[in-house]
């Protein structure tokens, strides 16, 4: 995710306007930091060395609780979603079909979903009993899925989705826009829409059917099949044969253009932008995304995805998320290192995803170091100046937030997750020479392809891939609260 910060020289009038309203995630720029729990300073065992334990009703990751569900691994997700945004009652008519692997017996198991009404669930084709309360919707098939074996559930469900207006992170997920919807789901949208086990540590395939007015367009994710049109209604199928994070679901709905074709390196692009949206036009929102999804395959290997590019929708937020294979933007113009940051996530959070929230450095501080290094090609502030104004310039309370552990309420820290997460990088490579530090990004990137990982693995690996023992090293930079020795 980026949070845009507000340069405000390089705003017009109306877009502040639209930022006033709009979600702020995480802190805009350097602003004070809330008061943070004294930690204990000196050695002391890295925090992530517990592994998360799920429960029926919980993946049991802390920073999310309540989220996924244990005892059974999603394969697959089906969606068929009838999406009229003008109607205010029931905007989402929806049949989701989930394929799963069951790693022990179970009598009854729960899936995540808020704010729906469910009007069936069947289990293997057979009806099943269900209760729905809260985020938990807790199915009991007719006959006991036996451990081991592979089932599916489908569930039928309406209504009107909601945005999350979480109280830190502000409104996210199912976002209204003046002429459809937006979904941007990090970290606990994606239950707001479609029932499943909503924790990145559970991956899957998907395809989407969406059906919208034929005045409309309908993106998601991946790569499109035919469209065909009846009663008024278009449908369009979306494929994503990669695994990806529930978070990472993306749809759009509006009046779109949209521009297709392939990246000078070969990769298929598709780039949707609102008619509403005036800046970028289509064709530079494109060259974008091509130019630096092509440079980024030179850095980080091989693009993982079937396809790339992005979505500009009129949605009065601030932020843009990196929605697997096409990052989807509020109405505001990316710059180019904002674009490269959403890219370089197709890596980094999203092929390779973490394990558990509190590591979400893997994904921020590695997207912001992309960023990093886009800005120092444009010509702008060097890589070794920006991390010596910040190793120089920030307060002593904000390196109070532990990067490799920022806590729920700091998930999004611009300072501690995204900045000291790509200083770590900076002073690794400082460390490791070019090289070595660019090869261990590429087999991060390949070991992990379509997988997941923690903080724990990266150590692992930087340390077989430099030969040199990096505890300490990283001890500093992610888990004391202080500012790290040069
Ligand atoms: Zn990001």
């Amino acid at each position: 995710m980026y949070n845009r910060r507000p340069a405000a020289a390089a705003l017009s009038l109306a877009l502040v306007a639209a930022l006033s309203v709009g979600c702020q995630v995480g802190e805009p720029g350097p602003a004070p930091l809330r008061p943070t729990p004294t930690t204990t300073t000196g050695a002391q065992a890295p925090p992530d060395s517990s592994p998360i334990v799920p429960t029926q009703s919980s993946a049991g990751d802390p920073y999310v609780p309540g989220n996924g569900n244990g005892g059974y691994d999603v394969r697959h997700y089906s969606l068929k979603l009838k999406i009229v945004p003008s109607d205010a009652k029931k905007s989402l008519d929806a049949v989701a079909t989930i394929k799963a692997h069951a790693q022990r017996e179970m009598a009854e198991f729960n899936l995540d979903l808020t704010g729906l009404d469910v009007s069936q669930v069947k289990v293997n084709g057979r009806k099943a009993d269900f209760d729905h309360e809260g985020s938990e919707l807790v199915v009991q098939p007719s006959a006991t899925v036996a451990g081991g074996s592979d089932f599916t559930v489908t569930v039928a469900y309406s209504g009107t989705p909601r945005a999350v207006n979480d109280p830190i992170l502000g409104q996210y997920g199912w976002i209204e826009t003046p002429d459809g919807v937006a979904v941007a789901c990090q970290p606990s949208g994606a239950h707001t829409w479609f029932p499943g086990n909503d924790h990145p540590s559970d991956k899957a395939t998907f395809d989407l059917a969406l059906t919208v007015p034929q005045n409309l367009t309908a993106v998601a994710n991946g790569e499109s099949g035919p469209a065909s049109t009846a009663n008024g209604l278009t449908t369009t199928k979306w494929t994503v044969e990669q695994p990806m994070a529930t978070y990472l679901a993306m749809i759009a709905v509006g009046d779109f253009r949209v521009k297709e074709g392939v990246t000078p390196g070969g990769i298929p692009i598709m780039v949707a932008v609102d008619s509403s949206v005036r800046t970028p036009s289509i064709d530079d929102f494109y060259q974008a995304k091509a130019k630096i999804t092509d440079e980024w395959v030179k850095l980080f290997g091989r693009y993982p995805f079937g396809s790339t590019g992005g979505v500009i929708d009129n949605a009065a937020v601030s932020f843009a998320l990196e929605t697997q294979s096409r990052s989807i933007y509020g109405d505001f113009d990316p710059s180019e290192t904002i674009i490269a940051h959403e890219l370089a996530h197709q890596w980094f959070g999203d092929s390779i995803s973490v394990t558990r929230w509190q590591d979400i450095w893997l994904n921020e501080g590695f997207a912001s170091y992309a960023e990093w290094i886009w800005g120092e090609r444009m010509g702008g502030q060097s890589l070794q100046s920006r991390f010596d104004s910040l190793y120089q310039e920030t307060p002593p309370s904000s390196w109070q937030v532990l990067t490799g552990d920022p806590g729920r309420e700091r998930l999004f820290d611009s300072f501690a997750v995204y900045d000291r997460g790509a200083m770590t990088l900076h002073a690794l490579r400082a460390k490791m020479g070019d090289d070595e530090f660019f090869s261990l990004l590429r087999r991060w990137a390949e070991d992990h392809r379509y997988g997941n990982a923690t903080t724990e693995q990266f150590v692992d690996l930087a340390e077989s891939v430099s030969g040199q023992e990096l505890s300490s090293f990283f001890q500093a930079w992610l888990y004391e609260p202080v500012r790290p020795p040069r």
